[in-house]
């Protein structure tokens, strides 16, 4: 199936590894030329020539901090001057929390909001214009499953997911008249790099898949990961004109592990 997105131009924040990467790749091999943002310049330029390479697209990697201002402003002059603006603007990075309504400060709750809210705003307010200026646009937000089924450990990620979830709807009606299309996927499990990390430090070399599945059988219905490929797939497609008809919504990939209708 050509999902006619041949040519595009797309905007990935966190596209440097793990969910966004495999989003990367899945656009680049649908002839989608690519920006990827993440603060590690070293992994960005390596990936973004890998993908080049891979899929003879054109991939630039912006070395910024999404959770400043000035970070979204290089981000936004990079796309500017790269290709004259994007189709496409995904907002991905972002990062699990880990602390108790009573002990976490200001900082850090402000921290988060940067990075997942505020990030999302001005990149927003950036790219945006320039979509209407094309005729046409795709924005897509990645929350979480804890935006509407939240985790004891992470009220911070709860909260800021849920909020970026409401941006997403928002922005949706404010651009609807524009041909721009905004939606938010809500992803549950999925075996990223930094999860096989983590669960290496609690549970070793040994005991780390056990680990993960542990996870897994807590959550419930298929009881696996997801591989982030899997999800990329929902996002190749949302960005197409396939979904034509999908604006202001919010979309779980979760494997059934949703207990609400
Ligand atoms: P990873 O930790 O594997 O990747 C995160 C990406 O975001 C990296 O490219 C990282 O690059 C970038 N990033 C992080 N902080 C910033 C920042 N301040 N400025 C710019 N770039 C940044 O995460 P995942 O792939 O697992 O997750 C991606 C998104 O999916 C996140 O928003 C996460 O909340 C969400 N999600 C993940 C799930 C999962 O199971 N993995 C489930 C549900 C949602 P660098 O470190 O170089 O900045």
């Amino acid at each position: 199936m050509d999902l006619g997105l041949r040519d595009k131009v797309a905007v990935i924040t966190g596209g440097t590894v793990g969910i966004g990467l495999a989003v990367a790749e899945g656009l680049a091999a649908e002839g989608v030329n690519l920006v990827l943002v993440g603060r590690n310049g070293e992994r960005g330029d390596r990936e973004a020539a890998r993908v080049a390479e891979a899929h003879g697209v054109i991939v630039s990697a912006v070395a910024a901090d999404v959770a400043t201002a000035q970070g979204c402003e290089a981000v936004i002059a990079a796309a500017k001057r790269g290709f004259g603006g994007v189709d496409i603007l995904i907002n991905n990075a972002g990062t699990g929390s880990n602390e108790t309504i009573q002990e976490a400060d200001d900082a850090k709750w402000q921290y988060y909001w940067d990075l997942h809210v505020m990030a999302a705003v001005r990149l927003a307010r950036g790219l945006v214009p320039g979509m209407k200026a094309r005729g046409r646009g795709v924005v897509l937000h990645n929350a979480s499953i804890c935006a509407v089924q939240p985790l004891w450990y992470e009220p911070i990620y709860n909260t800021t997911k849920a909020a970026l979830m409401m941006f997403s709807k928002t922005l949706a009606n404010e651009v609807v008249g524009d041909n721009i299309r905004v939606n938010t996927i809500n992803p549950g499990l999925i075996l990223t790099p930094d999860w096989i990390k983590t669960a290496k430090q609690i549970a070793g070399e040994d005991g780390w898949e056990a680990h993960l599945q542990g996870v897994a059988d807590e959550a419930g219905g298929m009881k696996r990961f997801a591989t982030p490929e899997e999800l990329a797939h929902f996002f190749v497609f949302m960005c197409s004109d396939k979904a034509s008809y999908s604006t202001g919504s919010t979309y779980f990939v979760d494997g059934g592990w949703l207990k609400t209708v």
